[in-house]
């Protein structure tokens, strides 16, 4: 459903969507894109419905929301359709990038959340310990909208979705108008394992129901897409001080140094620039390989890419899932190329009616270039011979972005310390993207590519607000600071520090 054209608006005025399909471009349906009015009756609903999912305790939301693992394994032939039919994937990457982290995730969150969730004790140090004890309370924001892109649009759905239930939201998600049943499918998948309907709602619609949504009365954004409307939503959402996390876009780097096992950098090179069509946020935009081992890199790159079967629904690579995403792809290579820059396999659209374009690796590109500065989304591997790691890292950091790297080489510790050197939310050795599928890793943009993490304690915490409640013990308080001052209150304050921390023993005590 990825060609998306307005249609007449219907008889009550609400205006329409028509989308067609990438592979055959055949009409699949229309879609009505939901009013303002509507979206904010779900925000109220849902808000209505939070109180009693909240007073739910976790453990049950957690039993609940794990029943949707039985729902994914029952229906994950739907599931695989439902995506296809919206973006054309092909049924591997269907599974691999939808199917078996949604199952993973809600497995994971639903384990975690009980432990992760639960009101905390914490120590107090040094000269509060006698006075005071913390406790922490992770209390549901209220109700969340969730906003999410057409790359992944499964599984991008659901992970935040099942995440801000688990803190004891309900949620509003709005789905890609290019992809949107398959969002709607994963709100279905958790009704069905008993979420209820007002605690999950699904509206639908292009920019302006999201935009419609940031504006309603909402308690967090979690906001997936692209840097410029992220933007648009870190403004609006500054407007009425709501909290967001932004997943952005990308040019993820990768590097190939001197002593990295070839065959699997080439590999890695052609698949991780060009799984999901080259539509993914982590996707490796730019390769820069070490001078004394580029020839023989390229040689292994380009008789890998050529051997990419593509052009039909079976291939390995699929089409691009949006037409806007064709003129996007085929001007960043047209600017390369008229800036000097060598097409060595594909190169342009692949014939047809479909969105397919050839798997594609280009050299001789500078920082000049808009492939190699701007998120291209395509299946295209981009090489830039350089000196040393020195330069690499450099090179990889020159950029507006700063979502994941990779390093291939096959020193851990070296991967270590050039992965530490990146301005990057995330670095893979010997691998790359898949850090998106490892729940523990606080997964988060720098730079332009985002505000907060979606993954990792931070992200299920996040749609959460901790709340300190401290408790005054018995028998010992920090009265002698209150009303009335007198000297003996100075001379209390002087010693503790003069004495306390002034002594570098009863400092450490204190500490
Ligand atoms: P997009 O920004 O065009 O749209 C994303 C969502 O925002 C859609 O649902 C859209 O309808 C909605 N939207 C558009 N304008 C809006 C507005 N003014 N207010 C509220 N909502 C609005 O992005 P896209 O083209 O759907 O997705 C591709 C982008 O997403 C790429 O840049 C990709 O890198 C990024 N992405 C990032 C991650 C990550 O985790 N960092 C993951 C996947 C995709």
């Amino acid at each position: 459903m990825a060609i998306v054209q307005p249609q007449p608006a219907t008889e009550d005025g609400r205006r329409r969507l028509s989308l067609s399909n990438p592979v055959d471009r055949h009409h699949v349906g229309d879609l009505e894109v939901s009013t303002k009015a509507e979206v904010d009756a779900a925000v109220e609903r849902a808000r209505k419905a939070q109180a009693e999912w909240a007073a739910r305790p976790v453990a049950e939301r957690a039993r609940i929301l794990r029943g949707a693992i039985d729902v994914l394994v029952r229906r994950r032939d739907e599931i695989v359709e439902q995506v296809r039919a919206e973006t054309g994937k092909p049924k591997a990457e269907a599974l691999t990038i939808e199917v078996v982290p949604a199952c993973d995730f809600v497995n994971f969150w639903c384990k975690r959340a009980p432990k992760d969730l639960r009101d905390e004790k914490r120590r107090l140090h040094g000269y509060l310990l006698p006075m005071k004890k913390l406790r922490i309370k992770y209390q549901p924001l209220g109700v969340v909208g969730v906003i999410t892109p057409w790359n992944a649009p499964f599984v991008l759905s659901l992970n935040p979705v099942v995440q801000a239930l688990l803190a004891g939201n309900s949620v509003v998600l709005k789905p890609s108008e290019v992809t949107p049943r398959s969002g709607e499918l994963a709100v279905k998948v958790l009704h069905e394992a008993g979420v209820p309907t007002d605690v999950l709602q699904c509206v639908h619609g292009d920019g302006e129901t999201g935009a419609a949504l940031v504006d309603g009365a909402v308690d967090k954004i979690s906001f997936t897409g692209s840097v410029q409307t992220g933007r648009a939503i870190a403004a609006a959402c500054a407007k009425k001080l709501t909290p967001y996390t932004l997943e952005l876009g990308g040019k993820d780097a990768m590097i190939v140094c001197d002593d990295a096992d070839l065959e699997r950098a080439a590999s890695g090179a052609a698949y991780l620039s060009m799984f999901n069509s080259g539509q993914v946020c982590l996707s490796v935009e730019r390769i820069y390989v070490v001078e004394s081992v580029a020839d023989e890199f390229i040689r292994l790159l380009e008789e890998k890419v050529s051997a990419l079967r593509y052009g039909s629904e079976d291939g390995d690579v699929g089409p691009l899932f949006f037409d806007r995403q064709v003129d996007v792809v085929s001007g960043h290579l047209e600017d390369a190329k008229n800036k000097g820059a060598k097409v060595l396999v594909g190169g342009s659209r692949a014939a047809g009616d479909g969105l397919f374009f050839q798997p594609t690796v280009v050299v001789d590109v500078t920082h000049d270039m808009q492939l190699m500065t701007e998120e291209t989304f395509g299946p295209i591997a981009t090489v830039m011979r350089v000196r040393d790691e020195d330069e690499a890292v450099r090179l990889a950091n020159d950029s507006q972005y700063g979502l994941g790297g990779s390093v291939f080489t096959k020193d851990a510790a070296k991967a270590e310390r050039i992965g530490g050197q990146l301005k990057t939310g995330s670095v893979v050795h010997n691998d790359a993207a898949v850090i998106y599928g490892v729940p523990e890793a606080p997964f988060g943009g720098r730079k332009d590519s985002g505000v907060g993490q979606v993954n990792g304690l931070d992200s299920l915490r996040g749609f959460t607000h901790a709340q300190p409640i401290l408790l005054t013990r018995g028998g010992s308080s920090n009265e002698s600071v209150w009303y009335p001052y007198t000297d003996k209150t100075i001379r209390n304050l002087e010693g503790l520090i003069q004495h306390g921390f002034g002594n570098k023993f009863i400092r450490k005590l204190l500490s």
